[in-house]
């Protein structure tokens, strides 16, 4: 019996990156690779940028951490942007997703339980959300097979169909505090809710005096062309968790949330030792200054419609092999007809391409928000040669 150092719980594959530049990234042997995975949705501003470097070299050189027992000038600074750039009035910056989404669940359940109503407590949440991998994110989605082992879940959530509104309603009941949802799904193969779904949660939400809780982790930061997803919606949230892009690479979240809906987070509800540390607040920024422009957003917005528009007419050459395209800005999936995993690891191993399977058979495309013309092209190189040099599975 043995165990390695590194507790194994992910299937690590056989890329070793020790170095990145740009849009790539270079393994341990020399071998590059084209970078369209960016952490899973993390580098927005590709790897080594130079702006995100000096902003964390000069913050470490002055001040790295202190307790949030004192004043904090530089999350004052980034949370006052982050409310004049959204629908929220107050910020909680945690350290990672996962830390979001709880404080998110946290506000979203005190907001009706700091009147002292503890019967509402529930989330709607939907079928094949990934939340997170704390005890609270688990419980909130209805994926068994991160489950296994760890019961008993923390109650409160119930799973309804995603994108259906009628699965929602046909939930609610007297414990229902709000909703949870990812408008886009990530893991779960790159699924944008419709329209009239995103608006009737906020619909019911305000006719019931529920809480519109979003998990923007993925798609948020600029990644679908709008600084955060429901802009295209039409609708505000009352919650909102962000992380991933929002550190470009350094570890940051935070749980957003109007004055209204965070009416039960006062003194001493919540806290975190790392989280809002000077560090993290000037990767944030850097962040910031250089994705939360209009021209920076038009110009995701204008590339995530080329990448699209070269994917649909590619697919069309190989129609045993994928189905459809879909997603918004440069958060991009391909559905495959037929199972994306190997086909994944095949672009991987034998192309030098890097993108990220997904649920539903998808093979998600999140290139750095700085990708330009050439690396479409190399990815598009990469791409059809993998897609000719792949074998279907066989099915016997
Ligand atoms: C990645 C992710 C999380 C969890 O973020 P961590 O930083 O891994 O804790 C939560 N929600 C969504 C939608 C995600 O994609």
């Amino acid at each position: 019996m043995s165990i390695t150092p590194l507790m194994p719980v992910y299937p690590r594959c056989g890329v070793r990156p020790v170095r990145g530049e740009h849009c790539h990234l270079i393994d341990e042997d020399g071998t590059r690779y084209l970078d369209f995975a960016s952490g899973i949705a993390v580098n927005l501003l590709g790897h080594s940028h130079e702006g995100l470097i000096g902003a964390i070299q000069r913050q470490a050189e002055t001040l790295m951490h202190v307790s949030n027992l004192y004043g904090s000038p530089q999350g004052e600074v980034l949370a006052q942007r982050l409310v004049d750039k959204t629908f929220a009035d107050t910020v909680f910056f945690t350290n990672s997703g996962a830390e979001a989404v709880e404080c998110a669940i946290k506000t979203a359940r005190a907001y009706h339980q700091h009147q002292g109503d503890t019967t509402r407590f529930e989330l709607i949440t939907f079928a094949n959300a990934f939340h997170g991998r704390t005890m609270a994110t688990i419980s909130a989605s209805n994926q068994e097979k991160m489950h296994h082992g760890f019961s008993p879940l923390l109650a409160g959530f119930k799973y309804a169909e995603f994108d259906n509104l009628e699965s929602a309603k046909s939930l609610m009941g007297p414990h229902t505090a709000g909703f949870l949802v990812e408008p886009i799904q990530g893991e779960g193969g790159i699924r944008p809710a419709s329209d009239s779904f995103m608006k009737g949660l906020r619909e019911l939400a305000d006719q019931h005096d529920l809480m519109l809780v979003l998990d923007e982790v993925q798609c948020g930061v600029a990644r679908t062309g709008t600084f955060y997803a429901y802009e295209q919606y039409g609708i505000e949230p009352d919650i909102l968790a962000t992380a991933k892009g929002i550190g470009g690479g350094f570890p940051l979240g935070a749980c957003l949330a109007t004055k209204k809906a965070a009416r039960g987070m006062g003194l001493g509800t919540h806290g975190s030792t790392y989280g809002g540390n000077p560090l993290a607040m000037a990767a944030g920024m850097a962040v910031m200054d250089a994705v939360a422009s209009d021209e920076f957003l038009a110009q995701v917005r204008d590339k995530g419609e080329r990448l699209r528009s070269r994917l649909e007419q590619f697919i069309g050459n190989y129609p045993d092999l994928f189905e459809l395209v879909r997603g918004k800005g440069l958060m991009l999936g391909l559905k495959m007809k037929v199972e994306s995993r190997p086909f994944y690891a095949h672009l991987r191993d034998n192309h030098q391409l890097l993108a990220v399977a997904a649920g539903d058979n998808t093979l998600r495309i999140l290139p750095p928000l700085v990708v330009g013309d050439a690396e479409f092209d190399e990815f598009f190189e990469k791409l059809s040669a993998g897609a000719a040099s792949f074998e279907l599975p066989q099915t016997s």
